[in-house]
């Protein structure tokens, strides 16, 4: 069997992410992301109106233009989960392919939300959904599985495509965690089985904290982390919450908290409606009945008047702007434009990590310094990863023994780390562990 391996995009970034797999004549392509540091795109930005090719050639999207010497049909268009790094280029490139989506039913929510929010582009590629542990025929000759998987966001997979010959595994991304917040663990026994029963001709994998020694930590740690820091704040000041909105396990802990606390939990921002109203009305998580979402300019002005009203106190208030991005709800109360302002001894909690560019680092540095000359007490890195670190890809090698791996999701440095650590369980560099750039292909035949 001829199998053709093409890194298109997040194999010199952190973003982007796209990947085709050609087995014989059949193309099926993995993830379409954005990168979006590179139009300074946050949760809350718009990029509706941008041409694709403009997008390209900032390095936004993926240059699918690399697509057209890999000959075959494409059959599938598979996306992992709902993040924009795995999504967010649809909009602008699916068109041009004429081929299903397939995701699982909360990442075909967000994928409709994108494609309806589009304005350049017409997408009228069908979208089918699979669930976390079932089939689906792309072809005669190639099935797709999706093994349930834990990360960042709700109803993430790690796709495998099935052939007569083997199986290729797409484990954008994921995290072992024994005990999550919400849905189930990694399916790490049915991978197992995959192995028993078909060799893993293939499988991608995500590099992204390959460098953190040990385990990345169950979400349960976060939640933790999150209600030891809220039950010591202080009962008569303002406490905000700043996180990820697409991360719907934390947001239902800091929700739960503030139940614990007797305070009423508001969630502020565009993009706190889209994913937590979403897994609302999917049934994915249930929120007490006060619980405030508030996703427009002026619901959010109105509610923050209620509050200044009402006492801060009485509140727990989560919001958009982690990372500092202009526009976002914490960022723009720094900045004093919205009707509620920063007290001496408020506490701002940062459920998140600092992505770690420039530009996020000045941006972040620039929210912090303005909160903290206002008198704000900030509790940082109240946090885990939704990515696995080092030793729990030992583990996922060690259980799947693909006979080729090649990492992505990443640079060359988090690719090379990849690589030394499959040496160390016995690949050879350039034989059975893999380095590609975007654009280039590897091909295998078995
Ligand atoms: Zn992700």
């Amino acid at each position: 069997m001829d199998v053709g391996i093409k890194a298109i995009g997040g194999y010199e970034e952190v973003g982007r992410n796209m990947t085709a797999i050609r087995i014989e004549d059949k193309i099926i392509i993995f993830d379409i992301g954005l990168y979006l540091d590179r139009v300074q795109v946050h949760e809350e930005t718009r990029t509706e109106k941008m041409h694709s090719l403009d997008l390209i050639d900032i390095g936004a999207i993926p240059d699918d233009t690399v697509l057209n010497d890999m000959k075959g049909e494409i059959v599938g268009i598979v996306c992992s989960h709902g993040h924009l790094d795995h999504i967010g280029g649809l909009s602008k490139l699916a068109h041009r392919y004429e081929a299903p989506i397939v995701a699982t039913p909360f990442t075909v929510k967000l994928i409709e939300k994108e494609i309806k929010s589009e304005e350049k582009f017409e997408v009228d590629n069908p979208v089918y959904t699979l669930e976390t542990g079932r089939k689906y025929l792309l072809t005669p000759d190639i099935e797709l599985e999706f093994v349930k998987a834990q990360h960042s966001i709700p109803d993430c997979a790690i796709p495998v495509l099935h052939t007569s010959e083997g199986s290729i595994m797409y484990t954008l991304d994921f995290k072992l965690d024994n005990n999550p917040v919400l849905g189930e663990k990694t399916d790490t026994d049915r991978l197992q089985e995959i192995n028993q029963e078909e060799n893993i001709i293939a499988a991608i994998m995500d590099s992204t904290r390959i460098k953190e020694e040990g385990r990345t930590p169950s979400e349960s740690i976060a939640r933790e982390m999150v209600w030891d820091t809220l039950h010591q704040a202080n009962k008569e000041k303002g406490v905000f919450v700043t996180t990820f909105s697409s991360h719907v396990a934390r947001i239902k802990s800091i929700v739960e908290a503030a139940k614990d606390m007797d305070r009423r939990p508001i969630l502020i921002g565009r993009s706190m409606e889209k994913y937590v109203g979403t897994a609302e009305q999917m049934g994915i998580i249930d929120l007490p009945d006060n619980v405030g979402i508030f996703g427009t300019p002026r619901g959010r002005e109105e509610i923050l008047k209620k509050v200044n009203k009402n006492g801060k106190e009485n509140y727990l208030i989560i919001l958009t702007g982690h990372q500092g991005e202009p526009g976002s709800s914490l960022k723009r109360i720094a900045d004093g434009t919205l009707p509620l302002e920063i007290d001496e001894g408020d506490q701002v909690i940062f459920s998140a990590n600092v992505i770690p560019n420039p530009l996020t680092k000045a941006n972040r540095y620039s929210l912090e310094t303005k909160l903290e000359m206002q008198g704000a007490r900030l509790f940082k890195d109240v946090h885990v990863s939704g990515h696995a670190s080092r030793q729990d890809h030992y583990d996922i090698l060690e259980m799947t023994e693909p006979e080729h791996v090649i990492p992505a999701h990443g640079g060359l440095d988090f690719a090379s780390s990849y690589a030394e650590l499959a040496e160390n369980l016995g690949y050879t560099f350039g034989e059975d562990v893999h380095i590609l750039r975007n654009g280039q292909e590897l091909l295998l035949k078995s």
